[in-house]
């Protein structure tokens, strides 16, 4: 298998598993008992909420476990906007945010919420000034990811949340990191972000665990109410053994950063020179997007079938964005993607792990899937 689905899901590191299987086996408490095992659970669990806080250059305190990177978006913007938003009823953000938080934005909308979506300038940029002249004294929110998960832009999140910061001392910024984080340095006093959402299974952690930074003197009204865990803003029994992962997982990834980023970037170059030389193909990320996200559109074949086909030769690509099961979900458009190049878009992901010796294969099966496959 050849497995070029990165930003879907990650294969869980070594490391992850172990300390997922620790929690299950000897460390299976429940961190809020008194005893020892909760004890030992409640440590175990500590650990990996300082080693995440220690990545973003947090404290402990500001971290907030949940069940991934959704439940943090919704808790952001649901929780910042209940506490917040009694008088301030204007919500901005890009117009390419993933599902899990433009959905919560349009249900905010239906609550009476206006929502100010922005997009990209002509050339796929953001600019700081669009979102800074849409914020006024009204505004309550801004959120912006940091790296588009269908395309690979990266945003100016720390630009605009400066700019919007130094005019509206009180909106509160959020940013949905999932794609940045492990990839590029996200810090969360560098960025000038309030509120962070971070999710363990794009970190070759384990599916069902994220964190929300918060930043101390945020207050935020939870949306799962119960047994007052993490601090009573998100209730709950803690999944310990995903906790685990998590924190394993960041453990690992921190110290190899920049690394990483730059034997991605060395791969996103072939990637870019092989799929380049095949006719009709197109490159639609920019050269100074993420490197471990390649978006290509396939000259005109449909992405479910050039899917379908790479799959019966042992490749794994998406179509746009996985999460919309092969749903067009408007972003690409956003990103002067269309009609045909988008209809026939594909998403490349990789990961450090990735090979050159697998670029070549998929660029190879991508070729003979042009000539060979109709639609
Ligand atoms: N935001 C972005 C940018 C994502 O790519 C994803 C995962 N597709 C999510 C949020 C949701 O994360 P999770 O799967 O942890 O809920």
């Amino acid at each position: 298998m050849i497995y070029l689905d990165n930003a879907a899901t990650t294969k869980p590191c070594p490391e992850a598993v172990q300390a997922a299987l620790e929690a299950m086996t000897d460390n299976f408490g429940n961190p809020s008992s008194l005893h020892r095992a909760g004890l030992n659970a409640q440590l175990a669990m500590d650990r990996a909420r300082k080693t995440i806080a220690d990545s973003i250059g947090a404290e402990p305190d500001n971290i907030i476990f949940t069940s991934g990177a959704t439940e943090s978006n919704n808790l952001a913007l649901r929780g910042a906007s209940a506490a917040y938003g009694k008088r301030r009823r204007r919500i901005v953000a890009s117009a390419v945010e993933h599902a899990s938080v433009d959905e919560t934005l349009s249900d905010l909308e239906s609550k009476g919420f206006e929502v100010v979506r922005v997009s990209p300038r002509e050339d796929g940029r953001f600019c700081a000034e669009d979102f800074l002249s849409a914020c006024n004294e009204d505004t309550v929110l801004l959120t912006m990811m940091y790296v588009n998960n269908e395309t690979g832009y990266i945003l100016p999140v720390k630009e605009t949340f400066t700019a919007v910061k130094r005019r509206f001392k009180d909106i509160i910024t959020h940013t949905d990191c999932v794609q940045a984080y492990m990839k590029l340095p996200v810090k969360a006093n560098q960025l000038g972000a309030d509120l962070i959402s971070l999710s363990g299974h794009k970190i070759h952690g384990v599916k069902g665990v994220g964190a929300l930074y918060i930043r101390r003197g945020v207050r935020l009204i939870p949306v799962v109410t119960g047994g007052k865990q993490e601090k009573g803003i998100r209730s709950g029994t803690e999944s310990v053994p995903l906790i685990c992962a998590f924190g394993a997982a960041v453990e690992k990834l921190s110290p190899t950063i920049s690394d990483r980023y730059e034997r991605v970037t060395s791969l996103k170059a072939r990637l870019t020179e092989l799929v380049s030389a095949i006719d009709g193909v197109e490159v639609n990320s920019p050269a100074d997007g993420s490197p471990y996200v390649v978006n290509i559109s396939a000259a005109g074949k449909r992405s479910e079938i050039m899917l379908h086909y790479l799959e019966s030769r042992g490749i794994y690509v998406s179509s746009g964005s996985a999460c919309s099961k092969g749903q067009q979900s408007g972003v690409l458009g956003q990103f002067g993607i269309s009609g045909k190049r988008a209809d026939s878009a594909l998403r490349v992901s990789m990961t450090a792990e990735t090979t050159e010796a697998e670029i070549e294969e998929f660029a190879r099966a991508l070729a003979e899937g042009i000539v060979s496959v109709r639609g």
